[in-house]
């Protein structure tokens, strides 16, 4: 890959680039759309990164299916399939972490100590190796995004992190590979979550500016159904991630974690944006 990449730049090619997981659904490949309308190389990584799972998590039962993932980026304009297996990225002797002070500690990283120092880790290989001029990833993840947002600018990647909205089911359901675990029952129980970002954002069209109170519209709402167990509302800068008070000129974030059963789903919408 390295190599590679070192040619794509020699010949001057644009390169785009998309992480996953694998388990690819209409998320990812609005990402991977998106990276070859803007780039003259697209590069798609596979990769389940366990440096990013608790040792409690789904590592080991996480969908893992390269052929059928392979299959659905042939209708994309994809140049190159990365997926290095673990003694590739982490080679013998592997010791060196990347962590990203002041993001990490809240929201998903408080519920999942070490998760985004595998995730900033990983990230810091993946760019190191193709060294992409683009690299795309989705707001689904949003605390994602301000964590790789960061680490970019701070370690001075000459990358250009491009962020998509999040892509739904009819439903609203956010699509996730992990909506594979939910019960039939749960997936429907489980579209709750985007009702109660919905009522919040029209609270807040209506003029509501209190973030205590709009955390508790989608509380209630969610509240509605029995098989939802909430883990965190929280109503945030969406650079920073810091807790805010009111409704300002900043992008505010309300992000949530649900569980359902043993499946654990996160969400957000930004407040104060229109789409
Ligand atoms: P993952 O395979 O879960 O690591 O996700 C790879 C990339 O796809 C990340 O940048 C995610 O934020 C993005 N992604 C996952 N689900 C969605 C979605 N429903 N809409 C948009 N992007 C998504």
């Amino acid at each position: 890959m390295a190599s590679l990449a070192r040619k794509l730049r020699r010949e001057n090619k644009t390169v785009g680039f998309v992480a996953t997981m694998g388990a690819l659904h209409e998320g990812h490949l609005s990402l991977v759309e998106e990276a070859g309308k803007m780039s003259d190389i697209v590069i798609v990584s596979i990769f389940v990164n366990p440096a990013q799972f608790g040792k409690n998590e789904d590592f080991d039962k996480y969908p893992r299916d390269l052929t059928a993932d392979a299959a659905l980026l042939a209708d994309y304009n994809v140049d190159y399939i990365f997926a290095p297996n673990v003694e590739e990225i982490y080679q013998a002797g592997f010791s060196t972490y990347v962590y990203v002070e002041g993001l990490t500690e809240t929201l998903e990283g408080e519920i999942r100590p070490g998760h985004f120092r595998g995730v900033a880790t990983v990230v810091t290989i993946l760019f190191n190796t193709i060294r992409p001029d683009f690299a795309f990833f989705g707001q689904k993840d949003a605390q994602q995004v301000a964590v790789i947002k960061k680490l970019t600018r701070d370690l001075g990647f000459d990358t250009e992190i491009v962020v998509l909205p999040i892509i739904r089911e009819e439903t609203g359901l956010a699509m996730s590979s992990r909506n594979a675990y939910l019960s039939e029952q749960e997936r429907q129980a489980a579209t709750i979550i985007y009702k109660g970002l919905k009522a919040a954002k029209s609270a807040v069209r209506e003029g509501e500016r209190n973030t205590v109170w709009l955390a508790e519209i989608v509380r209630q709402k969610i509240a509605e159904e029995p098989l939802a167990e909430i883990d965190y509302i929280a109503v945030v800068d969406n650079e920073t991630l810091e807790p805010v008070d009111k409704i300002d000129d900043r992008e505010i974030l309300v992000a949530i974690a649900v569980r359902f059963g043993r499946v654990r789903l996160i969400d957000n919408t930004i407040l104060n944006r229109k789409q």
